[in-house]
């Protein structure tokens, strides 16, 4: 089972994408958590991918796709695999569309989480996120049992610095430039699904698995 998640940032992309792992035992690869693991270690990836990402912007293609065509050609993803912050532009589209073509494959489902901007930016001021080991949190939807610290692992929870109020207006607009257009890519490739992303996250969820089955 291959799964893209579409949605904007701050949709709820990454703790759904975590439940269908879960649920479906595949693996959850996102391009975020990987940039923010690289930013971490301070690997040459991680210091070039910090000056985008700080300013919303997107990391060029050719530092992401081929991280991307990389980690699925794995073992553990000849299941399948659950893409959260992939593609984000049409020519990633293209680039995930042609390596698994090579082999004969295909994407089967495009899963777009729909919220509607105002709701994105009072979500994202609220959001926190681990410092330790990168678990989200939200102060009013998710909160962590003891108030700023992870559940997980016990480090202190930050607001991140693409989740500032300036950047999340900066993100959102390159979301719709540049992200959006896939909704239709995804929708003529007929396999495309959307889901009201404003519900409770037990009923997106629902929602998701009504979709690819049990
Ligand atoms: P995320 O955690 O998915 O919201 O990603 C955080 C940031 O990482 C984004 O705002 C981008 O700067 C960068 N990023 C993540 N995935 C991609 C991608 N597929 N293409 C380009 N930039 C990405």
């Amino acid at each position: 089972m291959k799964i893209i998640m579409l949605g904007a940032p701050g949709a709820g992309k990454g703790t759904q994408a975590k439940l269908i792992a879960d649920k479906y035992s595949v693996p959850h690869i996102s391009t975020g958590d990987i940039f923010r693991a690289n930013i971490k270690e301070g690997t040459e990836l991680g210091k070039k991918a910090k000056e985008y990402m700080d300013k919303g912007a997107l990391v060029p293609d050719e530092l992401t796709c081929d991280l991307v065509m990389d980690r699925i050609s794995q073992d553990d993803c000849v299941n399948g695999f659950v893409l959260d912050g992939f593609p984000r532009t049409i020519p990633q589209a293209e680039s995930l569309s042609a390596a698994l073509e090579k082999e004969g494959k295909s994407m089967d489902f495009a899963i777009d989480i729909e919220v509607p901007d105002e709701n994105i930016i009072n979500r994202m001021g609220g959001r926190r996120a681990c410092k330790g080991c990168g678990a989200t949190y939200h102060i009013v939807n998710i909160p962590p049992k003891k108030e700023g610290i992870c559940d997980r692992c016990g480090e202190e929870l930050v607001l991140r610095d693409d989740d500032k109020p300036e950047t999340v207006k900066n993100r959102l607009s390159v979301y719709h430039d540049q992200t959006q257009p896939l909704i239709d890519y995804y929708n003529k490739k007929n396999i495309l699904h959307e889901v009201d992303g404003t519900m409770e996250m037990n009923d997106v969820f629902n929602a998701i698995t009504a979709i690819l089955g049990a």
